[in-house]
């Protein structure tokens, strides 16, 4: 990754900057580089998450100051700020537990409510077969998605109008409830119940939107799944949640991939299991026999004297990893022995010869069981 740029110049603001100039800056560069109004645009992309780190480090005052005393090392190692392996953690933040994102841009409860907020991440769920969890797969979702109001621009109120700054808590979304309690007084924070913590009230709502400030339409959206996923993975698309508001950044939307059974392959981990029979005459004398992967067809050498339940490993031949596609796990075939039935007479005697020749010592008490008819035969 190239040096980090200081996070006051990516904002373009001066060291001494305000609040509202740092809102300001990043206000206009969250709208310019966002990732919907650039699609596929890699460069607005980095410049979009570079400036969202640099105002989530800024807009917090402990993290500002302890940024402009040790720079970019104050946040260095566990739990930092860098987006370093970005694309790793897409798929990692999510079994790790901990919305480590959500952390970086949000501070979603400690910021005020009229500062910018990112949105909601949004849920949904796909189902793949067996083989596409093994190689990846592409798959297109329909969702239905809001984006902000075009009539309005996000605000809800009637074109020509602006929305009007709350009576009850005078712009900042929430009311300091004072009571006096046996104790002294207590101090409750609520969220307005005026304008519901928006700081805003829409005299005349906007009639596209109703006054919510959004548009649901349906979307398609591609999700590509990497090889190696497992059933109860989920893929996390960036900014393909519900949009934030004031500027802030869209949430996400995370994929839960939910695999299907496959008729004779199991897996473990990265590590595929399946049997496969071989027939009597293959197990004793070896040979070929055909074993199915997910690879297609391959030919295995039975060693002669192969006991029933023999393991085989074919390496290489399970799931790719996830961080790299071309590790591989291993595929274990139990090898089971098919013993024959139905067999007609003349076989039936060839196999009466086998067992001669192999011993006739247990001869007189298989023949016994016989129900005489071949004995006579036998026994001449
Ligand atoms: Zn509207
Ligand atoms: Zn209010």
């Amino acid at each position: 990754m190239a040096e980090k740029r200081d996070y006051y110049e990516v904002l373009g603001v001066s060291k001494g900057a305000t609040d509202d100039e740092l809102k300001k800056a990043y206000r206009q560069l969250a709208k310019k580089y966002h990732p919907d109004t650039n699609p596929g645009d890699k460069s607005a992309e980095a410049k979009f998450k570079e400036a969202s780190e640099a105002y989530a480090i800024l807009s917090d005052s402990d993290k500002r100051r302890q940024y402009d005393q040790f720079g970019h090392s104050a946040f260095d190692g566990a739990g930092g700020s860098g987006f370093t392996d970005f694309d790793m953690r897409d798929i990692f933040g999510e079994f790790f537990g901990g919305d480590i994102f959500g952390d970086l841009f949000g501070g979603r409860s400690r910021r005020s409510n009229n500062g910018p907020r990112q949105g909601a991440n949004l849920r949904t769920s796909v189902r793949i077969t067996f083989d596409e969890a093994v190689f990846g797969t592409e798959k297109e979702l329909d969702l239905n998605l809001k984006d902000e109001c075009n009539t309005c621009h996000g605000s809800g109120a009637k074109q020509g109008t602006t929305p009007e700054t709350c009576q009850k808590c005078g712009g900042k979304g929430q009311v300091i409830y004072t009571q006096q309690t046996l104790f002294g007084i207590s101090q409750n924070v609520q969220t307005c119940p005026d304008c519901r913590g928006s700081g805003k009230i829409i005299k005349e709502k906007c009639s596209d939107c109703y006054g919510s400030g959004y548009i649901t339409s349906k979307k398609k959206i591609q999700v590509g799944i990497p090889a190696g996923i497992d059933n109860g993975q989920s893929v996390r698309i960036r900014g393909k949640g519900e949009p934030g508001t004031n500027g802030g950044p869209r949430g996400d939307l995370l994929v839960d991939i939910d695999v299907s059974r496959h008729p004779i392959f199991q897996r473990r981990d990265y590590d595929i299991f399946s049997t496969a029979p071989i027939t009597y005459a293959t197990a004793v004398l070896g040979g070929d026999v055909r074993i199915s992967t997910v690879d297609g067809d391959v030919i295995y050498n039975v060693k002669p004297g192969t006991q029933t339940d023999t393991k085989v490993r074919l390496r290489e031949k399970g799931v790719p990893t996830l961080r790299n596609k071309n590790v591989r796990g291993d595929h274990y075939v139990t090898l089971v022995v098919q013993i024959p039935t139905n067999l007609n007479s003349e076989q039936k005697e060839l196999l009466r010869k086998f067992d001669e020749a192999m011993s006739g010592k247990n001869q007189a008490s298989i023949d016994e069981q016989d129900n005489g008819k071949g004995k006579k035969k036998f026994w001449k």
